[in-house]
């Protein structure tokens, strides 16, 4: 990798040369750089903030999940079925369901190569399960943290093949150009965060690609599971011109909040008591038992939330599982009351009754005798079920067995995200959103996809690379003469932040206030008078933050450039949630639309709860709201589904293309 210096704006900034740069390392990512190195581009280098961050290397669940095409066993599967199983989940495009399905075997078993230890039998069959929305038991895991697992195993693999990585250094803008009159990018700027002086710590990459895998944008909410070290960076892509795609949809559900982790499966399937208190403490409440009307119906919900995990409007009315989450969200925001769970006593009953094995609806009660986990409380059953679910707790200073847990509802995925075509490359050219930042699903997607998909497009962006833009970045001066301006602007404003005075406590008073905008406007509850006046309060931060932000080292300047993009980016989310709602968008997903006219899920509910599910029955609703800015002004537009396609698959025409070295093209 060649590099040289530059000096512009009176700094000194170290300028690399490469074919292809890749942001970030998580399982998206580093995928895509031994992709790309396995398939002969050895001029590449990882850029990072920190090796060991984001959500791949640090989430997971009680059972964290790959979704993977069944190959197991009696049951018969294919692409096809596969592709529109994930279609099914409204709003994605076709061509990527088949896309993300033909190359799941490829994917998942390259994992297994690397060492990913995925359960198998005797006979080689890898083993699965169901997952949500999954028919067909796609589901496989390698425990609660099969992502570390995966990073554990593209980590060593990168390390093995000495592929460059620039760690502790964090891209704040990516740099644009013109090839033929279509738009391109043709580098990024970064800061290097370890740098002592602020002059000497920005770092520009000329590259003839990007792929960007910087995943979720956890930075912008407060109630969140995403992994404290995940921010989010989408909206350095959003400034660059890029399009985005179903930035409506993300995925909600209970998670604790000392220590960040979701609650799905044997946490909810112990039975464990939810109870709630006034902040300080007092006025201990089993909240639930006011909306169910016995035992078995309560239990029955706690024991679905298990795998049914993420916040579901079609799931609440009847006493289903996501009225749990709906309440327990009215406690914390609306009530402000704090809410826990309690693996040390069982629920008592809303009738007056004794909790009892016995009184457990069918479907739980088999699951728990199956588990030989018919226990007296919780913490029993919970340990009969997954003792590392336990120990994973006790692991980070929490003993489920003496303490409560405190839980709020939390932002886990964006279904939505950059918008790639079917080689994941965005419609700014030579970019390829990967993993968690390309919007690749729908309104729904079954558990598990989201790494297979992270792994199948990062693949096929590299693939696509290799074959079509192989070539050297030009020379510093032509790369210059594209972004010599663009790298100006930044460097003027990180000049102008350093010779300000104020720092610390205005960036924590706009970070707090994003995060607040974002959970209690754009989380589960949804409502288009208060996204409106949130949209506006957001739209004047962005006008403002310029002039308001300071800095007075590296780490400052690196977390100015970090909340301006946090800014900008709750700003588009909250700009594609406006338009669906006013446009008539209803509830699905993970959130609830309020709507006077709507039903009420519960007659116990106060009318304010009140909302009409989605029927996909009008445009909004039914095609996908694509949203880009432009000369600083937000473009938003609905694009159809595309269908899933037929494709060719007659072996001769395939192989005389691959022989013509043409197979991006088949
Ligand atoms: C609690 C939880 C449970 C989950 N369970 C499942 C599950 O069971 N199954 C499933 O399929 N999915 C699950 N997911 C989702 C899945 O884990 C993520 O979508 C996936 O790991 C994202 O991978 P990624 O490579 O896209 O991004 P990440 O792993 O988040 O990596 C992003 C990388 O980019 C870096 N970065 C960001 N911005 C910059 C920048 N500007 N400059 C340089 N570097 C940058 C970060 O430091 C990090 O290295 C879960 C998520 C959570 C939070």
């Amino acid at each position: 990798m060649e590099s040289e210096t530059v000096h512009l704006h009176g700094f000194v900034l170290r300028c690399y040369s490469v074919n292809t740069l890749i942001i970030g390392s998580g399982a998206a990512s580093l995928n895509a750089a031994v992709a790309l190195h396995s398939n002969g581009q050895r001029n590449i280098v990882i850029v990072t903030e920190r090796w060991g961050a984001g959500t791949t290397r640090n989430a997971g669940s009680d059972k964290q999940t790959y979704y993977k095409l069944s190959f197991t066993g009696d049951e018969p599967d294919s692409a096809r079925e596969m592709a529109e199983d994930l279609f099914r989940g409204k709003c994605m495009h076709g061509d990527i369901a088949l896309s993300e399905a033909q190359g799941s075997v490829y994917s998942f078993l390259n994992l297994v190569r690397l060492g990913v230890p995925f359960p198998q039998n005797r006979f080689g069959a890898w083993v699965g399960y169901k997952t949500d929305h999954d028919p067909r038991a796609r589901g496989t895991s390698a425990g609660p943290y099969t992502s570390k697992l995966m990073f554990e195993a593209l980590a060593a693999e990168v390390k093995k093949r000495k592929i460059k990585i620039l760690n502790n250094t964090i891209v704040i803008g990516l740099l644009t150009g013109k090839e033929k009159g279509i738009d391109k990018v043709v580098g990024a700027l970064a800061i290097d965060i370890k740098a002592t002086i602020p002059e000497k710590a920005f770092v520009l990459i000329n590259a003839v690609n990007i792929i960007m895998g910087t995943g979720g944008p956890a930075g912008i909410y407060r109630d969140s599971v995403y992994p404290p070290s995940q921010h989010g960076s989408i909206g350095i892509a959003l400034e660059a011109g890029a399009s985005a795609q179903n930035l409506t949809e993300s995925q909600f559900g209970i998670a604790s909040v000392k220590f960040r982790w979701n609650l799905s499966g044997s946490y909810q399937q112990a039975i464990p008591r939810y109870f709630s208190t006034e902040k300080d403490g007092t006025d201990e409440n089993e909240f639930l038992n006011d909306f169910f009307p016995n035992i078995k119906t309560l239990t029955h919900a706690i024991f679905l939330k298990g795998y049914q995990w993420p916040f579901d409007p079609a799931k609440i009315a009847d006493h289903g599982s996501s009225l749990i989450d709906l309440l327990v969200y009215r406690e914390i925001v609306t009530r402000g009351r704090r809410v826990f769970l309690d693996y040390t006593k069982n629920p008592s009953g809303p009738a007056g009754e004794k909790y009892s094995n016995k009184l457990l609806d069918k479907e739980a009660y088999n699951y728990l005798e199956k588990s030989d986990a018919l226990k007296d409380i919780p913490f029993e059953r919970l340990m009969a079920m997954n003792q590392p679910a336990v120990e994973l707790y006790l692991h980070h200073g929490i003993d489920l067995g003496k303490e409560p847990l405190e839980i709020s509802v939390c932002v886990q995925h964006n279904n939505g995200g950059l918008k790639g075509n079917i080689w994941w490359e965005s419609d700014l050219t030579h970019l390829f959103p990967v993993g968690e930042v390309n919007g690749s699903h729908g309104v729904y997607r079954p558990g598990g996809s989201a790494l297979n998909s992270g792994q199948t497009g990062s693949y096929r962006a590299a693939f696509y690379i290799a074959k079509k833009y192989s070539n050297d970045p030009p020379d510093v001066s032509k790369f210059l003469s594209f972004a010599r301006k663009q790298i100006e602007r930044k460097l003027a404003l990180a000049d102008k932040w350093l010779h300000l005075e104020w720092g610390k406590k205005t960036r924590s008073t706009f970070l707090n206030e994003i995060r607040l905008r974002m959970s209690e406007t754009a989380g589960i509850i949804r409502e288009y008078k208060k996204t409106t006046e949130e949209v506006s309060k957001a739209s004047e931060m962005m006008k403002r933050i310029d002039e308001k932000l300071s800095a007075s080292n590296v780490k400052s300047l690196a977390e100015a450039f970090r909340l301006r993009e946090h800014c900008l980016t709750h700003y588009v989310y909250l700009e594609a949630i406006k338009y669906y709602l006013e446009s008539g968008g209803r509830s699905r997903g993970s959130y609830i639309v309020i709507s006077p006219d709507g039903i009420k899920p519960h007659e116990k509910l106060e009318d304010k709860w009140r909302y009409n599910i989605c029927q996909y029955d009008i445009p909004v609703e039914n095609e996908i709201i694509e949203i880009k800015l432009s000369k600083g002004k937000v473009l938003i537009t609905q694009t159809p589904v595309r269908a899933i396609p037929v494709q060719e698959l007659w072996f001769e025409k395939v192989w005389k293309k691959n022989l013509e070295d043409k197979v991006i093209e088949c």
